[in-house]
């Protein structure tokens, strides 16, 4: 399958038909064990947490996808962010971007921490700031790129280059741009992560995570504690998340060419001050986001000129957008960071960081962009 493109390789590897019925599509094997023919003798399945079939075909297109070796599934993206986390012990540190996913930071801030694991933060946007806040203890650098939700781009190559210098492992969230416009891995990344709730799966029907990494002692080390730990998908979730991927490469497409179009919308639209979109030559890290991905993939977020007041009547106005958290599916979601997503980040850091009132969120999704501008531009007039 290495010759073929992303399109071909999302509907067929790990997917071919099933050797007893020749069903074309991967059967959901919903198990909790497997018969053996004498004690330790089996078809390489024993007991679903360790492995499943169907967890299985997921993992393998998975990896396929990010052009790594290997790829683990879990029950949600934070449950595949935590298990990367137990690779570190006490008194290591790791340094993250400053906006990071606010679940990130709880689990740092919140859980982590009483393990005597510190965590810094910094505008990982100059590689020069990460570099200079390195200390002998330092074994992580954890990025996304774009952020959430003010969609900086961070250096993949420049961060992992450092990265590798000091002997750090570097981790990408990858679940803003999706595998279609960009692949941490070839740039240097050592373990790129997902919420397959998202893009991936691309239908707000299920929650679901993932780790994929070329380096084979991460990846013994990652499966061990998929099973040891045991935040594993269910054989329906990851059947759920495979039918999704099977879209994925023309829904990032469609989800490209609609956010394109809305940005340069906005950008133009009486009511609002700014608009925040790689996509777009306003943004300042446009020429790195043209270099280290293919797409600039379907969240907008921007800022309405009257205030948090009218943007909060601005998401009531709206009719297809619908107000919710998360990101990522073929229907159009809309969000107000400060009140909903990054609710949690003290107002004072959020304001730092330019998570302000009058900032809102959109996650464009599938539809007729007429039809999507024709909702913006009528909750924006009545403001
Ligand atoms: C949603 C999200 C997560 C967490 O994933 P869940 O599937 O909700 O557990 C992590 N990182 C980013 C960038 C996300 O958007």
């Amino acid at each position: 399958m290495k010759n073929y493109g992303f399109a071909t390789k999302a509907i067929h590897v790990g997917q071919e038909p099933d050797p007893t019925t020749g069903a074309v599509t991967v059967p959901i094997y919903q198990t909790s064990t497997f018969a053996q023919e004498e004690p330790g003798k089996h078809r390489g399945y024993e007991y679903s947490r360790t492995g499943n079939p169907t967890r299985t075909a997921l993992e393998k297109c998975l990896a396929a996808l990010e052009e790594g070796k290997y790829c683990l599934t879990f029950a949600s993206g934070m449950a595949a962010i935590s298990a990367i986390t137990t690779m570190l012990k006490s008194g290591d540190h790791v340094i993250a971007c400053d906006d990071l996913y606010g679940g990130t930071r709880r689990l740092f801030e919140k859980i982590l921490r009483n393990y005597s694991i510190s965590f810094s933060y910094v505008d990982a946007t100059t590689t020069k700031n990460v570099e200079a806040i390195i200390k002998s203890n330092t074994k992580m650098i954890w990025i996304e790129t774009p952020t959430n939700p003010l969609l900086k781009i961070i250096d993949i190559k420049g961060i992992s280059s450092i990265a590798k210098k000091h002997r750090i492992l570097t981790v990408v969230d990858n679940t803003f741009a999706s595998p279609y416009f960009q692949k941490p891995l070839l740039l240097g990344a050592d373990i790129v992560i997902h919420s397959t709730t998202k893009y991936i799966s691309g239908h707000s029907d299920v929650v679901g995570g993932a780790v994929i990494t070329s380096n084979k002692e991460i990846y013994e080390r990652l499966k061990f504690v998929q099973n040891a730990v045991g935040a594993i998908p269910s054989p329906f979730d990851s059947w759920l998340v495979l039918r999704g991927v099977r879209t994925l490469a023309i829904r990032m497409e469609k989800h490209w060419e609609n956010a394109q179009k809305i940005s340069e919308f906005l950008e133009e639209h009486p009511k609002i001050e700014k608009v925040i979109y790689p996509g777009l030559k306003s943004h300042p890290q446009h020429r790195l986001a043209r270099k280290q991905m293919t797409g600039f993939s379907g969240i907008v977020s921007f800022e309405i000129k009257k205030g948090k007041k009218a943007a909060k009547q601005f998401l009531k106005n709206l009719k297809l957008f619908k107000l919710a958290e998360s990101l990522g599916g073929v229907e159009s979601l809309i969000e107000h960071p400060a009140l909903m997503t990054h609710a949690s980040i003290p107002k004072k850091d959020r304001e730092k960081i330019g998570i302000t009132g009058n900032l809102v969120r959109a996650s464009i999704g599938i539809e007729d962009s007429k039809d999507l501008m024709q909702d913006l531009d009528n909750a924006l007039t009545k403001i």
